[in-house]
């Protein structure tokens, strides 16, 4: 068994947090206050192939390993959240999908410029009526000669507005609930095809999520993604994978509020001395490594999984619920460390704060994670 994360792989976590402190760290904070969408940063994130980490580099993509791109959306949450779930989304949430379940001339089209950072894709799965029950969902998609023709509305989709092609899950066999959902690339730009504003959100606020409206949309039959009646299957791998990309969000959340909190601990002074000398901040400051580090190896253990080629879905689920735990608890701590300053926007502890709590949320509540960590325990597939 190996702790040590490879030469290349260091590279990669050095690289990227030079990114995010020269290019993100200026303007998270003021960003999450306007909702501002980091426009300015898209490209740049492109250029050094943060938006296509995963994907083989015949189609545009950096190939890194898994256990790389783990450490990039840390890297990039560690700074903002919000940077974090751009890419996580574009690489786990919507690239993955399309190299691994689609045809060669659709990884030409839908998968290059995005791997490239060229177009930006999103994963259009929960609906008003339907999320931790997707197979619930009331989009469809009515075959008529060579399109179908696409009904329905999706919410919270990450990327929304801003996404060249949206993945939507719809039911093409209504009839057979999720045995009849399929999977469409539906593309900006269709007739029918609209979006509303960005929703309002507690945190992660400079990524921007939509509803997204469907009115009798035409897509062509060449934008199916698998086959009619893959979707459900698709949804939920692709799922097991980009809880890798939130566990790791929640990581990079969770250190900066470690960072944050040692930092304010050794400077802020009360009863004469540095509040980092009471033992009560210390355990606190300790309780925090421990959780984190544990977080870490969950997440590199499910991202090598990945790699390696082995059943990976009850460890994902497990590292992105145990990290999501950790960056919501760490986060609370690092407010009630920072006292009443923490419960100010001069300190980035309430930012995290708001922004910890979605890593419990999407993706698949942690509820729904136990859920999938209890199954693969009474099947046997987890020790
Ligand atoms: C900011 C944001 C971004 C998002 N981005 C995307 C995106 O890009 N694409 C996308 O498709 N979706 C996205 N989502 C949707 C997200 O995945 C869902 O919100 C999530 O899966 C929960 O669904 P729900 O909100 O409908 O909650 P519900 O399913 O209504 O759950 C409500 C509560 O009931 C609990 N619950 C439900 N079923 C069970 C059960 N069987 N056992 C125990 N407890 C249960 C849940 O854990 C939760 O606590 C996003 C959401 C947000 C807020």
């Amino acid at each position: 068994m190996q702790f040590e994360t490879t030469p290349e792989q260091d590279l990669i976590r050095q690289t990227v947090r030079e990114f995010a402190e020269k290019n993100v760290r200026p303007i998270a904070a003021k960003a999450d206050q306007e909702k501002r969408w980091p426009a300015e940063n898209i490209p740049k994130m492109a250029e050094l192939g943060l938006l296509g980490l995963n994907t083989d580099p015949a189609l545009g993509g950096a190939g890194a390993d898994m256990v790389s791109y783990a450490i990039a959306i840390e890297e990039l949450s560690r700074v903002c959240a919000s940077h974090g779930v751009i890419a996580s989304v574009n690489n786990s949430l919507y690239l993955w999908p399309v190299t691994t379940f689609g045809t060669d001339a659709q990884k030409q089209k839908f998968a290059t410029p995005y791997a490239q950072g060229k177009k930006l894709g999103a994963y259009g799965l929960s609906e008003p009526v339907a999320g931790s029950d997707p197979a619930g969902g009331q989009s469809t998609a009515q075959k008529k000669g060579d399109v179908y023709v696409l009904n329905g509305q999706k919410n919270f989709i990450t990327n929304g507005g801003h996404a060249d092609t949206v993945i939507v899950f719809c039911k093409t066999d209504p009839a057979q609930r999720h045995k009849g959902m399929s999977a469409l690339l539906v593309e900006k730009g269709m007739p029918g095809f609209t979006w509303s504003e960005p929703e309002h959100k507690v945190g992660i606020r400079a990524a921007h999520s939509t509803q997204l409206y469907f009115d009798n949309v035409e897509v062509p039959k060449e934008n199916l993604l698998g086959k009619e009646g893959d979707g459900f299957k698709i949804a939920m791998k692709t799922l097991d994978g980009g809880r890798i990309g939130i566990a790791a969000q929640a990581l990079g959340i969770a250190q900066a509020c470690l960072e944050e909190s040692v930092a304010y601990a050794k400077e802020r002074e009360q009863f004469g001395k540095p509040i980092a000398d009471f033992q009560a901040i210390q355990f606190k400051l300790a309780d925090m490594a421990m959780r984190i580090q544990a977080s870490r190896l969950l997440t590199y253990q499910a991202a090598a999984l990945k790699d390696a080629g082995k059943s990976y879905g009850p460890a994902a689920a497990m590292a992105k619920c145990f990290a999501g735990d950790t960056a919501m608890w760490a986060a609370t701590e690092c407010v009630q460390i920072h006292g009443g300053n923490g419960y100010t926007t001069d300190y980035a502890a309430e930012r995290h704060f708001r922004d910890a709590k979605i890593t419990q949320i999407y993706e698949g509540t942690n509820e729904i994670q136990r859920v999938v960590v209890g199954g693969a325990l009474l099947k046997g597939d987890l020790r």
